[in-house]
C-alpha cells in the first residue's frame, strides 16, 4: 500500500496496523495506523475540495456514475480482500460490492427538489438545498464497503466531501475502495483514513466536520454524539439491534425455515438487523427448533474463500469471546443447545452455528445483542405476550412477522416498535426506502431521498412579487 498523504505531508514514517485473517487468526497484512493530528491536514483538504465539488451537480452525477463502474471493474480484487479481512463467504462479498456500486448509481441520479411557497402575501419563498461541508463517515467491520457507501454516496451526491474511517479490524478493502474511487472522483473529495482510537473520536469532534454519520454499537454512538457536540455538527447514528421474528400460528414452518435461518445467520449473524430472537407459538416451538437446528448442523462452515463455504468465521477475537460468553451464560441459565453451543476446534475464529431453546428471557443472548451465529427460539402462548416481548427491549431497529394470512401478519407487524417491519422475510432493504431505528437503535434517517436530505440544509430566499 502507498504511504498515506498525511504521512507524506508530515514527512514521517507511519505506524502500522496489523490486519488479521479471521479464518486463520493470523496477521496477513497491515494498514497505516494514522494519528489524530494527521486529520487537520485531511479535513483541510476535504474542505478545499468541497468548493469545486459542490459547484457542479452535472459533473457530480457523471463522476458518481463513473465511480460505480470503477467499483464493478475492481470487483474481483475487492471481493477477495473483503473476504480475507472480514471472513464472509466470497459470494456475500460480491453481493456487498454490487450493493456498493448500486448505491453510487442510485444517488448519482437523485437530486433535491427546489420548492416555492406562497401564502397569500405579495412575496414567495424559495427553498433551495445546500450541502453541509466535509462529512465524517465512521463504519463498523461487518459490512465495511456497503455501509461506507450508504454514507458517502448520499453525502457526495448532495455536494459534500467525505472523510471515511473504517474499523481497524477491516481497513484494507476500504483503502482499496478509496483508490478505486480516486480514479473517478476529483482529488480529496473522498479520503480514507485508517487507525486505532482515538482516530475516530478525533474525527467526530473535528471542528472542520459538519456532519458525522456513524454506524456501530450503542456505547460508541453515544461517545460520537458527545464528541460531535463540541462543534455542533449534525449527527446520524445507526446503532445496534435486537430484532425479533414473531411466528404466527398459521405459519408453514417448512416453507419459511430456510429464509428464517438465513435472516439470522447471514454474515455469521453479524448484521445489525439480523433476526436475533425467534418467538414461536408453543404448539409449533419444537418443529421450529428442529427445522433451524437441522440447518445449523448441516450448513457448510469454513474459510470464506472456499467455494463451498456458506458461513464464515466471526470477524475478530473480541467478538468471538463475546459470542462464546453469552452462549455459555445462556447454558448456565438453563438453556439447551439444539445445535452448536461452542467454538470450533482449529485455527480461526469459528463458532458452531447455534440454536438455543429453554432460554430464560433475561439471559443476555435474548436481552442483549449477540451479533454472532447464535439464535434463541422462545415459545409463547398468547400473541400479545409475543408482541410485548418483541417490543420489550431497548432496541428498535427492525422486526418481522411470519404467517400465511398476510393481512393478519401485517396487523401484527404494525404493532412492532421499530424502524422497519417485514412480513415473511427480514432485513431486505430497498435503496429508495428510509432507514432509521427507534429507541437506542439510532438517531436520524438514512436511505433514499431522506438520506440525501440528511446531508443537506435548507436555504430560503424570500422575494417580493414586484420591485
Ligand atoms: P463499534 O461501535 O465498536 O465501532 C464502530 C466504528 O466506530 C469503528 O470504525 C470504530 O473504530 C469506531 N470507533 C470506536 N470508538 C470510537 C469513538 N470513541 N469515537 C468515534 N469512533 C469510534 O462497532 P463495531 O463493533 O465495529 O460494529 C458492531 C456494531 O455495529 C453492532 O452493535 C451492530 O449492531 C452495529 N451496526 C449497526 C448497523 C445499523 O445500520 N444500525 C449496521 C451495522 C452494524
Amino acid at each position: 500500500m502507498p504511504t498515506s498523504e498525511p504521512d507524506r505531508v508530515l514527512g514521517r514514517r507511519a505506524a502500522r496496523l496489523a490486519v488479521v485473517d479471521p479464518a486463520t487468526g493470523e496477521t496477513f497484512d497491515e494498514a497505516p495506523d494514522q494519528q489524530p493530528d494527521e486529520l487537520d491536514a485531511v479535513v483541510d483538504r476535504a474542505h478545499r475540495a468541497w468548493h469545486g465539488w459542490r459547484a457542479d451537480p452535472v459533473a457530480r452525477t457523471t463522476a458518481l456514475r463513473a465511480a460505480a463502474d470503477a467499483v464493478e471493474t475492481a470487483g474481483d480484487d475487492l471481493a477477495r480482500l473483503l473476504t480475507r479481512e472480514q471472513g464472509k463467504p466470497l459470494a456475500e462479498s460480491y453481493a456487498e460490492i454490487a450493493r456498493t456500486a448500486a448505491r453510487l448509481r442510485y444517488f448519482a441520479d437523485l437530486a433535491p427538489r427546489t420548492r416555492r411557497i406562497t401564502d397569500g402575501r405579495p412575496m414567495h419563498s424559495e427553498i433551495r438545498w445546500r450541502p453541509l461541508g466535509p462529512v465524517a463517515a465512521i463504519v463498523p467491520w461487518n459490512f465495511p464497503l456497503q455501509l461506507a457507501a450508504a454514507k458517502f454516496a448520499p453525502a457526495l451526491a448532495a455536494g459534500n466531501t467525505t472523510v471515511l474511517k473504517p474499523s481497524p479490524f477491516t481497513p484494507l478493502a476500504t483503502r482499496l475502495l478509496g483508490s478505486v474511487l480516486a480514479t473517478a472522483l476529483p482529488e480529496d473529495v473522498l479520503t480514507v483514513v485508517t487507525g486505532r482510537e482515538p482516530l475516530g473520536a478525533r474525527l467526530a469532534s473535528h471542528p472542520g466536520i459538519r456532519h458525522v454519520t456513524f454506524t456501530g454499537s450503542v456505547p460508541t454512538g453515544r461517545a460520537v454524539a458527545e464528541a460531535a457536540a463540541a462543534s455542533l455538527a449534525r449527527v446520524t447514528l445507526e446503532l445496534g439491534g435486537n430484532d425479533a421474528a414473531v411466528l404466527l400460528d398459521d405459519v408453514e414452518v417448512d416453507r419459511i425455515a430456510d429464509r428464517l435461518f438465513w435472516a439470522a445467520f447471514r454474515n455469521c449473524g453479524q448484521v445489525c438487523m439480523a433476526v436475533k430472537r425467534v418467538y414461536a407459538p408453543a404448539r409449533l416451538h419444537a418443529e421450529v427448533v428442529e427445522a433451524l437446528a437441522q440447518r445449523a448442523k448441516t450448513v457448510a462452515v469454513g474459510p470464506g474463500l472456499n467455494a463451498e463455504t456458506r458461513l464464515g468465521p466471526v470477524n475478530n477475537a473480541p467478538q468471538l469471546a463475546r459470542v462464546e460468553q453469552v452462549t455459555k451464560q445462556a447454558l448456565a441459565d438453563g438453556a439447551r443447545a439444539a445445535a452448536g453451543g461452542h467454538r470450533l476446534d482449529g485455527p480461526g475464529y469459528f463458532f458452531a452455528p447455534t440454536i438455543l431453546t429453554d432460554v430464560p428471557p433475561s439471559s443476555p443472548v435474548v436481552a442483549e445483542e449477540q451479533f454472532g451465529p447464535v439464535l434463541p427460539v422462545l415459545p409463547y402462548r398468547r400473541l400479545d405476550e409475543a408482541v410485548a416481548a418483541a417490543n420489550g427491549t431497548g432496541f428498535g431497529l427492525g422486526g418481522s412477522v411470519w404467517g400465511t394470512d398476510l393481512d393478519r401478519a401485517e396487523a401484527v407487524a404494525d404493532r412492532l416498535e421499530c424502524g422497519t417491519a417485514w412480513i415473511n422475510h427480514h432485513a431486505e432493504l430497498s435503496l429508495a426506502q428510509p432507514f432509521a431505528g427507534v429507541k437506542n437503535s439510532g438517531v436520524g434517517v438514512a436511505g433514499g431521498l431522506w438520506g440525501l436530505y440528511g446531508n443537506l440544509r435548507p436555504f430560503v430566499v424570500h422575494r417580493p412579487q414586484e420591485a
